[in-house]
């Protein structure tokens, strides 16, 4: 790993998370233990966290961005890497994306 990438890894921390993962679609597995209210079944059947008019998952304090249910959070959360390729991609995408609507607004 070379310096900018270590970089680019350190900065990412519990402290300095958007949550972007909890915008993603949590598919729950039948182990999981969720209060029914939270969750909601898509169209094609898959059981999932429900999601808030804006999309973040509704089990999310947006105005700590941390998890209300963290201790009993879905398996597919708890495997969810801080740092890892599925969570650099969507951080990516997300600065892509801000990057995209600056550049709308500046033109
Ligand atoms: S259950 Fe918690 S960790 Fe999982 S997506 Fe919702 S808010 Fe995020």
């Amino acid at each position: 790993m070379n310096r900018v990438e270590r970089e680019k890894k350190a900065r990412i921390t519990c402290a300095a998370c958007d949550s972007l993962c909890c915008q993603l679609t949590v598919v729950l597995e039948e182990r999981d233990t969720i209060p029914a209210h939270l969750t909601t079944r898509l169209p094609s059947g898959l059981h999932v966290m429900a999601k808030d008019e804006d999309g973040w998952c509704v089990a999310l304090d947006g105005q700590q961005m941390r998890c209300r249910i963290y201790a009993s959070r879905p398996i597919v959360c708890r495997s969810f890497v801080m740092g890892g390729p599925y969570c650099r991609a969507e951080r990516d995408e997300h600065a892509r994306q801000k990057d995209r609507t600056i550049a709308l607004q500046l033109t």
